[in-house]
């Protein structure tokens, strides 16, 4: 038999907008002290704004946006899916991309109206054309700007750079969770270092880890350990083996990365990081109730 309080405790979260996958997630949501959180579509909202393209060749800047937001459409990242919004916003023709391969958190390529196209972090594109624009002027990148790299028939084609700013409620979240006991905050992002450190500067942080691959968020989360018990919370297909390795993984689940919301105890239901300090919160009121 389930124990009542769990019920209520999970049926309470579960009207906060908490998906709490049984007394085991209600228990490990007690007692962690440490978090390691993601970057892009966690501590961001990932509904990045377009801010600049930037071509490294002669084709127009719309073309480039056509090619990469039609090849994004086979992607689930965050990211991708900004592409895709702003190329329908500006009536670009989205064509079907075929070919698909996709290292997530990364990047993909396939084909896109007979074009090679590929589209992705720097350091994925570069893997794929001999030569890349790595400096993208200092004005052109607002602090903490996502720059997403196109290349089209094996060489490179332009860059793409997007403004992802912090959630709201990002700052005062860290806050509820310290003065919760999680003592310990790190962020694990797969995008390049000087994003994440611009990004969370004014969080206090305990660790910025950047560049990471799924494995890389692994060995983090087993670090944390260390310290004591770790929930992990991230939105992406990338997050996903992290979330299987914490403690707890909690998934920002609204917008349905499906893998990532199948790896994790807690799903938020509603696209909002301050579901998390409620869950904590709700979790321990059950706990009390049953003692
Ligand atoms: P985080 O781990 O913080 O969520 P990701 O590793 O998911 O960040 O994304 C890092 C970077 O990878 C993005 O900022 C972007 O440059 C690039 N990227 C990954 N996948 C894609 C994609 N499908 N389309 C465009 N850019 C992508
Ligand atoms: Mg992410």
């Amino acid at each position: 038999a389930v124990p009542v309080a769990i019920v209520s405790g999970v049926s309470r979260a579960a009207k906060a907008g908490v998906l709490v996958k049984g007394g085991r997630a209600l228990e490990g949501l007690t007692r962690v002290t440490g978090l390691v959180i993601d970057k892009t579509g966690t501590l961001t909202h990932g509904q990045a704004q377009l801010a600049e393209i930037l071509s490294v060749s002669d084709m127009p800047h719309d073309r480039i946006l056509q090619l990469a937001a039609s090849l994004d459409q086979a992607s689930k990242h965050v990211i991708a899916q900004a592409l895709v919004a702003e190329a329908r916003d500006r009536r670009l023709d989205l064509l079907p991309p075929t070919e698909v391969v996709e290292v997530p958190g990364e990047g993909l390529e396939g084909i896109v109206d007979g074009r090679r196209v590929a589209v992705g972090g720097i350091r994925y594109v570069s893997q794929r054309v001999p030569r890349i624009v790595q400096t993208v002027s200092e004005n052109h990148r607002p602090a903490g700007a996502v720059i997403v790299a196109v290349s089209v028939d094996g060489q490179e084609a332009g860059l793409l750079v997007l403004a992802d700013p912090l959630r709201m409620e990002a700052a005062r979240v860290v806050d509820s969770l310290r003065s919760l006991g999680i003592t310990r905050i790190v962020l694990a992002t797969g995008d390049r270092r000087e994003v994440a450190q611009a990004v969370t500067v004014g969080l206090h942080l305990n660790e910025v880890h950047a560049e990471l691959t799924p494995d890389r968020k692994i060995a983090i989360v087993q670090d944390e350990k260390r310290y004591g018990p770790v929930m992990m919370i991230g939105d992406g297909v990338n997050d996903a083996p992290a979330l299987a390795a914490a403690d707890v993984g909690v998934a920002m689940g609204a917008r349905g990365a499906a893998a990532s919301a199948e790896a994790a105890d807690v799903v938020l239901l509603v696209d909002q990081l301050d579901k998390l300090p409620a869950a904590i919160v709700a979790a321990r009121r059950s706990r009390r109730i049953a003692l």
